[in-house]
């Protein structure tokens, strides 16, 4: 057991979840101004960050650069255990889109845990909910709405900017 605040990211599940979220909220303002703000942030099975990223579709002209995809790439570049991030969890400001939905159940991410929902192209729950496919041998852990609001403000600053 560690000392009451000694670790950001300790014991409780639910403060852990807050912690990485605002890390995740950190990731997405880092993004180019044409991309949609989405951060997206792997941390390993002490809490300890291994690679963040921003949605970077326009700023690469890459239609698989989403911040989750990203994110994963390079954590898996820095973990040291190959492919695989068991026992990882990903922090994303967004509900991850089927694309990137698939690529952290490959990844065999232990946790999810996101932000904003989004009902046109969800595939944690909204639209569609791979992660929980009965089908699929693993499946994540997740918790959607965390810091939900400020999720959503990012978004909606983006998209009245556009208009
Ligand atoms: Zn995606």
């Amino acid at each position: 057991m560690s000392a009451p605040g000694a670790d950001p990211l300790g014991a409780n599940p639910l403060a852990a979840d807050t912690a990485m979220m605002r890390v995740a909220i950190e990731a997405a303002g880092a993004a180019d101004p044409r991309d949609v703000p989405v951060g997206a942030v792997v941390f390993d099975a002490d809490g300890r960050e291994l690679a963040r990223a921003a949605n970077a579709r326009e700023a690469l002209g890459d239609p698989t650069a989403h911040a989750e995809v990203l994110a994963l790439r390079r954590a898996a570049e820095v973990h040291g255990d190959g492919w695989r991030l068991e026992n990882a969890t990903l922090a994303v400001t967004l509900e991850p889109c089927t694309m990137c939905a698939g690529a952290l159940v490959l990844a065999r991410v232990g946790r999810l845990v996101f932000g904003a929902w989004e009902p046109k192209t969800g595939a944690v729950g909204s639209l569609w909910d791979v992660v929980r496919d009965r089908r699929l041998n693993h499946r994540p852990e997740v918790r959607g709405g965390v810091l939900e609001p400020e999720c959503a403000a990012l978004l909606d600053a983006f998209f009245r900017a556009q208009r």
